[in-house]
């Protein structure tokens, strides 16, 4: 089995400290960032460019969703934050990811840009009261193949959604997967869950890894067991 799967540690918290101190227990050889809404809306760019003097790459994690123009600023400004990568939601359209496509060809440097595809809370009910009636699934695979189409790097997927969209779309489309956790730690309210192991054979490139990571009493030795379980020690 390959083991270049990469491993995203979460770092969901309310005050940039908080966030500095976990990233200070952790190791920036062996695991990347994400900064999401609740972190940056607290701790702004200044906490990503600490951040990244620790020595992390950061996952912009905004899910930008607008018009093309301010989609495409957005993730320009991301870029030259110098993040690794970034994402914006698919249901913003072709013409909405193509713009930010190109924004980022114009970058001297370039964040990997993912689409988001169907938020793992929604399912089939909730997606016919916006209009959409197709399952969930079948909804993944329309906005990752449109994402695809916009010449993006990847998407955000459950790893449930994984081995199908793997079948479908070229291995060198990104496939970032949530909702990790090992068989033997608690799910907190994450319910369509895989194991490590799992989501890299299902063909995951990068998972994303919160709680179990940095709710562990040894967040390093958490990623350690980890680590051995997709048989990758000391490395993204
Ligand atoms: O702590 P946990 O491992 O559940 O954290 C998962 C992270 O991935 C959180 O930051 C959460 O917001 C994010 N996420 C998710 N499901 C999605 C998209 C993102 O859990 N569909």
């Amino acid at each position: 089995m390959t083991s270049t799967i990469g491993i995203i540690v979460a770092l969901d918290y309310d005050h940039g400290d908080k966030a500095l101190a976990m990233a200070e227990r952790l190791d920036p050889s062996r695991c990347r960032l994400k900064v999401g809404k609740q972190l940056f809306t607290c701790a702004g760019p200044k906490l990503v460019q600490q951040l990244q003097r620790q020595g992390f790459e950061i996952f912009l994690d905004l899910k930008f969703h607008d018009i093309p123009n301010t989609v495409a600023k957005a993730v320009t400004a991301a870029a030259e934050l110098g993040v690794w990568m970034v994402n914006v939601h698919a249901s913003g359209g072709l013409m909405m990811m193509q713009a930010a496509y190109h924004a980022l060809q114009q970058c001297s440097h370039q964040p990997l840009l993912i689409g988001v595809t169907v938020l793992t809370s929604m399912d089939t009910k909730q997606l016919q009261q916006i209009g959409i009636y197709r399952t969930t699934t079948e909804w993944v695979v329309e906005l990752a193949q449109l994402t695809y189409q916009a010449g993006l790097d990847g998407v955000v997927c459950s790893a449930q959604e994984t081995p199908l969209l793997r079948r479908q779309l070229s291995s060198r489309f990104r496939l970032v997967t949530p909702g990790i956790r090992q068989t033997r730690t608690i799910c907190d309210d994450q319910k369509r869950i895989m194991s490590p192991a799992a989501a890299q054979a299902a063909g995951s490139d990068y998972l994303v890894i919160g709680r179990p990571i940095t709710g562990a009493d040894d967040p390093l030795q958490a990623l350690s067991l980890i680590e051995e379980e997709l048989n990758c020690p000391n490395g993204h």
